[in-house]
């Protein structure tokens, strides 16, 4: 793997201050493939620096400018569309077909989706005797995770660029490599020096640095609830915004007039994929104690397809291999009934947990309540619609979910009452332009489409 040995700030790859480098390893086989530096405070603040020279300029070009370097983006990405995929099944271990399928199409679709909302997105309104401009919020600090590397960094960075704000990009270290490729399609479409500047490095050392700094006017974060909330609690401290997509629990009801081997394959799919991490996997599927049994025997069919090494890739690392092995142990000691899968490595080699599947868990257990961030699917009995939706908004999380019913309104009326930021109705399709965020502690403000492109901006009144 090709990787650069330096940041990309104000237009050009530049040497680090620091001499600390990052280690990338390949989760399935366990091999440093590259090294990229560890970006120190020092490197935040000139990247910053870049981002907020930038910003006038940038502020003041026309959407149409702006789309057309958009357009130039979409187009970069979509020429490296292999290099992305193998680079991601690199450093993050999914199978090839899924990186070329989702970790590299869906970030092309949406980098292209922002220049087409530029060309006819209203940045002014007129309210009775007032002219509202929605102008651009100022220099973003984007920290973004591992789990869909490419995804997440062009889910706040193409909004915050078509809203024309400049941006600083902290992206995971487990997968610096793809966020390069990303900086150097930037490069190619020909962003002004400074518009995007990208500075690797540890969450604990460059995350807060970028976070903390003084002349960043929003950070924006996808990750875990637990640095989510100190990221929040030091934003509101300075009285800057943030936003945030933090974890969820996401339930996929399955009610009783539901096609059930439908609901439990994709459901089962859901979960499985990207070996389940996935903030908005729909890891408790929920099930009418008449069709309870019959579910299991579907979901433990289902599994058995999700082979390691196979349709199924490694975690992104050590660490969170062993966290997602403990919570399976977790759930055996609570009493739940492993009908696929368990804690021991399928593997000899790579961080690989088996696709597990859990019956008869309650709502009360660790399993059913904590994000765990691996391929474990909890199937949970419900009595009655009454109990299902009890269960359904029964964590702190709102991210996601999914109803399943063989009349479409019984689903939607359902889905209303659900305490969650996205709903998927007997399997609907992820809608790229759809507004993707979280209710409860999942987080605040959405991602994609005009919604996303809404978080960039502020309003100013003029009145007449
Ligand atoms: P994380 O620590 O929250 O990482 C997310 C991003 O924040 C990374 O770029 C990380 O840098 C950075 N970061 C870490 N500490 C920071 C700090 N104090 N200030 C500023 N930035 C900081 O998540 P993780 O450790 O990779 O994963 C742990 C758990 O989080 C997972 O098991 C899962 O439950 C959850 N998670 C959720 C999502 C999601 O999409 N909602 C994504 C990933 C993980 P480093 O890469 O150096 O840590
Ligand atoms: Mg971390």
């Amino acid at each position: 793997m090709k990787a650069h040995d330096a940041m990309y700030i104000d237009g050009a790859w530049r040497p680090a201050a620091g001499t600390d480098t990052i280690a990338v390893v390949n989760p399935a086989d366990e091999q440093v493939i590259a090294t990229v530096p560890a970006g120190t405070p020092a490197d935040v603040d000139a990247a910053v620096r870049a981002a907020r020279a930038a910003f006038p300029g940038w502020a003041a070009t026309a959407p149409a400018e702006r789309a057309a370097r958009l357009t130039a983006l979409r187009d970069a990405l979509a020429a490296r569309r292999e290099e992305i995929a193998e680079t991601v099944t690199a450093e993050l271990g999914s199978p090839l077909a899924f990186s070329q399928a989702v970790h590299a199409d869906v970030p092309i679709a949406v980098a292209g989706s922002y220049a087409t909302i530029l060309a006819t997105h209203a940045f002014e309104e007129k309210v009775g005797n007032s002219t509202v401009h929605h102008e651009p919020v100022g220099v973003v600090g984007a920290i973004t995770p591992w789990n869909y590397p490419l995804h997440q960094i062009v889910a706040k960075v193409a909004p915050a660029l078509a809203a024309g704000c400049t941006v600083v990009l902290k992206p995971a270290e487990d997968t610096p490599l793809v966020a390069q490729l990303f900086a150097e399609a930037i490069d190619e479409a020909g962003f002004p020096a400074g518009t995007f500047n990208l500075v690797t490095g540890l969450g604990l050392v460059a995350g807060q640095a970028l976070a903390e700094h003084a002349d960043v006017d929003l950070v924006s974060f996808t990750g875990s609830t637990a640095v989510g909330s100190r990221i929040a609690a030091t934003a509101g401290a300075a009285v800057k915004r943030v936003a945030l997509e933090l974890g969820g629990k996401s339930a996929n009801v399955i009610l009783p007039s539901a096609d059930l081997a439908r609901a439990v394959n994709v459901g089962v799919a859901n979960v499985m994929s990207n070996s389940g991490q996935t903030c908005s996997a729909w890891t408790r599927m929920l099930v009418h104690r008449d069709q309870y049994d019959q579910a299991v025997a579907l979901a433990t069919a289902a599994a058995a397809k999700y082979v390691a090494g196979g349709r199924i890739g490694p975690l992104v690392n050590a660490k969170q291999q062993a966290r997602v092995r403990g919570y399976i142990e977790q759930g055996v000691e609570e009493g739940a009934r492993l009908v696929a899968g368990g804690p021991e490595a399928p593997l000899d080699k790579g961080y690989y947990v088996a696709a597990t599947v859990f019956a008869d868990v309650t709502p009360d257990m660790t399993i059913a309540q904590e994000e765990i961030f691996g391929p474990v699917l909890s199937i949970l009995p419900y009595e009655d619609e009454a109990d299902a939706l009890r269960i359904a908004n029964g964590t702190v999380y709102g991210l996601a979910g999914a109803v399943w019913a063989g009349d479409q309104d019984e689903a939607v009326a359902f889905a209303r009452r659900m305490d969650t930021g996205q709903v998927d109705i007997n399997g609907g399709r992820f809608n790229p332009l759809a507004p993707f965020g979280g209710y409860k502690q999942s987080g605040f403000g959405r991602e994609l489409g005009a919604h996303g492109l809404a978080e960039y901006l502020h309003t100013k009144s003029l009145q007449f």
